[in-house]
């Protein structure tokens, strides 16, 4: 009985509602949670961050992320709730949510020289929300879920046992923990990647400093267990450089545009911002 209905009415219906495409690259996407649900996540996660870890308003940090943040959102052509967060930790990282909130932490200042490099960082983050990265992980899992209750309810029919039920509320729960912890795909990265480029652009910062970005992580990729974390869930430099490389011709034309009516908006920004521990130098 359970099967016939998750057949017949849930996976259609589904199927139905999750018909999406990625911007930039146009790539179709299943996509299940209305964009309610999908700010829903966004805000829950904001509110474990805003617990759990400290956000800075030290100018050093906050002007560089509001100026770059600014001329992205923008970019976007999106008008979301744009915020743009630091967050005091030395770790070189950043992420955006659903919501279009924006956290950078400050351990990225020791590797961003200029605007441009800043915007490499946050154009990618803000593409996996602008893609709708996190409700297509949640998705799959729905969909992984619903599988999964559909083979152990064409073997179980007949149990009833609080075990099956507790199976099925597993397979098909689809708490924001599980949108928010599990790690982007390859493909979403490469995607997000993609995105950022040509955001970066639209922004009317020289994409090739996106190169130069990711060159200095490249050589951090050979250093193993030292790979920070922004690394370790990210595709590694070298490939995704390559990558970079394919779509530039793309990204430059939309800058060359823009450089012919406006001038060279990236402010170089002073290296070492934050000190080992984390604390920014006064
Ligand atoms: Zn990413």
């Amino acid at each position: 009985m359970m099967k016939r209905i998750l057949l017949t009415t849930l996976l259609p219906l589904l199927l139905v509602l999750g018909c999406a495409k990625a911007p930039v690259t146009g790539r179709t996407q299943l996509i299940m949670l209305d964009p309610q649900q999908e700010q829903a996540l966004g805000f829950q996660a904001e509110q474990e961050i805003f617990k759990t870890e400290k956000i800075t308003k030290d100018p050093r940090f906050t002007v560089p992320v509001e100026r770059v943040g600014m001329r992205l959102a923008k970019a976007t052509g999106l008008n979301l709730d744009w915020k743009f967060y630091v967050i005091e930790k030395d770790t070189p990282n950043a992420f955006c949510l659903a919501n279009g909130h924006v956290f950078v932490y400050t351990g990225l200042f020791k590797y961003v020289d200029n605007d441009a490099q800043l915007a490499t960082v946050m154009g990618h983050e803000i593409g996996h929300a602008i893609a709708h990265h996190v409700a297509e992980k949640v998705s799959v899992n729905m969909l992984t879920g619903i599988a999964t209750a559909v083979a152990v309810a064409a073997v179980n029919e007949h149990v009833k046992s609080n075990e099956e039920r507790m199976l099925y509320d597993a397979a098909l729960g689809i708490g924001s923990q599980v949108g928010v912890l599990l790690p982007y795909s390859r493909m979403q990265e490469s995607e997000a990647d993609h995105i950022g480029l040509i955001l970066m652009a639209e922004a009317c910062y020289d994409p090739r400093e996106a190169l130069k970005f990711w060159g200095k992580f490249s050589k951090l990729d050979r250093k193993g267990p030292q790979v920070p974390v922004y690394l370790r869930t990210h595709p590694l430099s070298a490939q995704r450089i390559e990558k970079l490389k394919q779509w530039m011709p793309q990204a430059l034309e939309i800058y060359n545009h823009c450089q012919r009516k406006s001038p060279n908006h990236s402010i170089k920004i002073p290296r070492k911002r934050s000190s080992p521990l984390g604390m920014p130098v006064s």
